[in-house]
């Protein structure tokens, strides 16, 4: 796997890079990765970067897109917050990822077992964590089909929760940025959002989430 340029990323459409992606992550779950030399990577990339794709994802230490996808230095974009949630700070990363450094998808990940997911399922406040956890509060409320233990002690109703957050981030980017809607709308960029089994690795992107033009 070569380091990016920017004439490789150009050519990279988005239907590609989301298949880099899942192969990548094909790679990983049957620990297959390529062996790269990041040293090497980190002096090609050194005079500039050119990633294919960006990636929201949670802090768990569990889930490094580079890792779980299989991707080296200079090839993605990673946005990491408890409960891959969205605020504006992040939305100008990720425009500045697709308009400015020319990157051609985006994914929004949750995954399994999600600690913020479950602090939110609790109503947990605490400190500066209140504001971040509120922001997962719809995703919870959206979650109708469990009727008991709407809590974290139930992990089915924590998982739909995650699930429900992910969707609703994806919505979210093509609402509140007009400059990715209008990157989504004409073909320039795509987005789809997914779930990544901690325990497997695998990595389950929603169809229903793509935007591909
Ligand atoms: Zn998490």
């Amino acid at each position: 796997m070569k380091t990016l340029t920017k004439e490789m990323q150009a050519a990279i459409t988005p239907t590609m890079a989301l298949n880099l992606l899942d192969e990548g992550n094909k790679r990983f779950i049957n620990n297959l990765k390529i062996n790269r030399n990041l040293l090497q990577q980190a002096n090609e990339t050194s005079d500039g970067q050119h990633p294919f794709a960006v990636i929201l994802s949670c802090i768990d230490s569990r889930t490094s897109v580079e890792l779980i996808f299989d991707q080296g230095l200079g090839d993605v974009f990673s946005i990491r917050i408890a409960g891959n949630i969205i605020n504006e700070d992040i939305l100008g990363s990720m425009e500045f990822a697709c308009k400015v450094a020319g990157s051609k998808f985006i994914v929004v990940l949750g995954h399994s077992k999600c600690g913020a997911i479950k602090g939110a399922c609790d109503h947990v406040e605490m400190g500066n964590l209140t504001t971040l956890l509120n922001k997962i509060q719809p995703a919870v409320g959206d979650e109708t089909s469990e009727t008991e233990n709407r809590n974290s002690s139930n992990s089915e109703f924590v998982e739909k929760v995650a699930v429900i957050n992910v969707k609703r981030t994806v919505n979210a980017i093509m609402e509140l940025s007009p400059i990715l809607r209008e990157m989504i709308e004409r073909g320039e960029i795509g987005i789809i959002g997914g779930i990544h089994d901690i325990a497997t690795g695998e990595v389950v992107f929603f169809d229903d989430t793509l935007i591909i033009n």
